[in-house]
Formats: C-alpha cells, structure tokens, sequence
C-alpha cells in the first residue's frame, strides 16, 4: 500500500538534516517526511577523520566527533529506509511507495574504490581509506599511496612527518595544489613513481602486501587509497540534469530541472562540498519549498 505525504527529505547528513530542521520551523504545518539509510544523523562525517576547522562558532572537532554533537542536539531521527527509486507522476513524485509533491535529493557521495584486484579484500587489514585516523598505526612503515590530489598528497606529508616511507601512484599528472606538491617534492620521504603510475593488484604478504603495478611488484605494510568520492543517489525513471562527473545541477533556490525535486549538499554540483555549504544548502531548499507552497515563486 502506498502512503503520502508533502515533502520527502532523503538523506540524513548535514545537508538533509538543516533542510529538516528549516522546513519543520517554516512549515509546520506541512507533513515532512525524513528518511535514509539508517537512522544515523551525519552521513559521511563518519568518514572524516581529519578535524574539521574553522567552522564558525564550532570548536574545533572530527567528522564523528560532530556528527554526535549533531545527534545530541536534536531528538528526531529519520526513518530507516534505504530508497531504491524515485519515480515522476502527474503532479509529484513516489519516493519507493511514499507520494510527495516534493523530494529533496540530500543523499551525498560515497569514497571511490578502485575496482583493482585485491583492494577491496584488504579493506581494514592493509587498505585504508582515511589517513589521518591510521596515521599513528602507520608510524614508519611503508605505505603506498593511490591518488594524485589534494588527499593523496596531503595524506603522503602527514605520513611522513609520522616518519613513513610513501609512495605515491598516480595514473595521471597530479592536481593536487602547489603547496602539496611542493612540500611533497621537498620530502625525503615521499616519492612520486613515474607518470602513469597504474596499481594492477593488491595482494597480502606476512603483516602487509605486495603491490603490484606497471613499475613492478613492491612489498608495503599498507595502502591508501585516495581518489575522490562520486555522488550517489536512488535509480530516478526520468534522471535530473548532471554534470560531467554526476552531480545533480541545481540552480541558486536548490531546484533541479525537475518540478519539485531539489536537491542539496555534496550530491550537487555545487563547489567546495563542506560542512558549511551542505548546512546552507539545506536551508536555502527549505526556504525555496516554502516560497513555492506561499506562492511566492513556482518551479513551474
Ligand atoms: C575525507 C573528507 C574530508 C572532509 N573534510 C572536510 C573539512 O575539513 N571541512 C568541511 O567543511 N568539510 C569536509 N568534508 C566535506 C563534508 O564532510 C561534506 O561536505 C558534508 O558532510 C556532506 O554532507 P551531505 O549531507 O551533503 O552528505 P552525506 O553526509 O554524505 O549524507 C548523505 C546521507 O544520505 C543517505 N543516503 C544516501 N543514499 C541513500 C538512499 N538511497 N536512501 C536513503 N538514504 C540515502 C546516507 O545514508 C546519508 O545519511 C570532507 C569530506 C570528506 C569525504
């Protein structure tokens, strides 16, 4: 059986949360529905090890660290409902079996893994996605280091300021900023292995594991992998404009080219993905959902 409602928010990071909050101040008489995969406030937060600085007014914290201040301030939680489809009807929208007159898209980017042979396997053994949180375990050893940007190379100095051995693999010139790829040239530490640089296969050996790529097979205690994170979203029947890397194009109210279907935060097109703009985001979809509800402006 199908249920409605007006509005359904997906996605339970900062993004979907502030649009939550807003829309619940703005329009409390409207029927709101929260949902995402779990009922976990704080998405990719989860996923941030590094301290998040300089978000005014915050003291200075991890990714984890906030997404519990962001559960600790607020009681609601959504519901637990990992959306498959998001489909278009007449005069809305059914998120799953859920009709709404509008959807908001908050549902963020997962951490790309290449599909190389081995990588996955090694997950939380030997392959590690975050470098500051593994930072103290990798003291000294020998790591190699999947990525050319910012991440890789950042992650590559933290390394070696722990007195790491890194080497960074690259499939392609680096884009990381200047200042990474100075510092990285400056380090005795780190070497950048000859352009392209293509890891083929990980495998395990003793306590760590053999790389090996098209400069040949080298034994590390552990790889990084750092190359970026792709938006994620349900499966839409009509999709939503998108930009050349898949994220969803929205104009300054949030709007997709989609009556009603806004979208906010990371999975938008919408640069530099933080803290501060997916919060922001989130409230600019609640405002423009309002404006549209008091007739102020249509997505017509
Ligand atoms: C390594 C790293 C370091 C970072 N460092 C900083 C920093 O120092 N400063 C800073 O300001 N920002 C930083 N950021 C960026 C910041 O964390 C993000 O911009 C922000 O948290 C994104 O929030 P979001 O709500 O858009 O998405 P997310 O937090 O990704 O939330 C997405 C939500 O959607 C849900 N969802 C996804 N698909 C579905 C589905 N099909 N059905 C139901 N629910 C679904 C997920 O479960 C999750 O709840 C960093 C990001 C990363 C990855």
């Amino acid at each position: 059986m199908n249920d409605s409602c007006d509005v359904v928010v997906i996605g339970a990071g900062i993004a979907g949360l502030s649009c939550v909050v807003w829309l619940r101040k703005l329009l409390p008489e409207v029927d709101v529905r929260w949902v995402a995969k779990t009922q976990e406030i704080g998405g990719i937060l989860y996923h941030v090890h590094n301290t998040i600085k300089d978000w005014v007014g915050v003291d200075e914290a991890t990714g984890p660290e906030m997404a519990e201040l962001l559960a600790a301030w607020t009681d609601e939680r959504p519901e637990a409902l990992d959306v498959q489809s998001i489909r278009r009807t007449d005069d809305g929208w059914f998120v799953d079996t859920i009709a709404a007159d509008f959807v908001v898209l908050a549902t963020g980017t997962e951490i790309r893994i290449p599909d190389t042979p081995g990588l996955r396997d090694g997950l939380d053994e030997f392959v590690f996605l975050s470098t500051s949180k593994h930072a103290e375990q990798l003291a000294g050893q020998r790591v190699a280091m999947i990525g050319g940007g910012d991440s890789a190379f950042e992650g590559a100095l933290i390394l070696a300021d722990k007195d790491a051995t890194v080497d960074i693999y690259s499939r392609s010139e680096s884009i990381a900023r200047a200042r990474f790829q100075a510092g990285v040239a400056d380090s005795k530490n780190v070497t950048v292995m000859a352009i392209p640089a293509v890891v083929e296969s990980v495998s395990p050996r003793g306590n760590g594991c053999n790389v090996a790529s098209n400069h040949g097979e080298v034994e590390y205690d552990a790889v990084i992998v750092k190359v970026g994170v792709k938006p994620v979203y349900p499966d839409f029947d009509d999709m939503p404009d998108t930009d050349a890397h898949g994220y969803v194009i929205v104009d300054a109210q949030q709007r997709t080219d989609l009556r009603r279907l806004y979208a906010v935060g990371d999975v938008t097109n919408i640069m530099p993905q933080s803290v501060a703009t997916s919060s922001g985001a989130g409230i600019r979809a609640a405002y423009s959902i309002f404006n549209e509800l008091s007739g102020l402006e249509s997505s017509d």
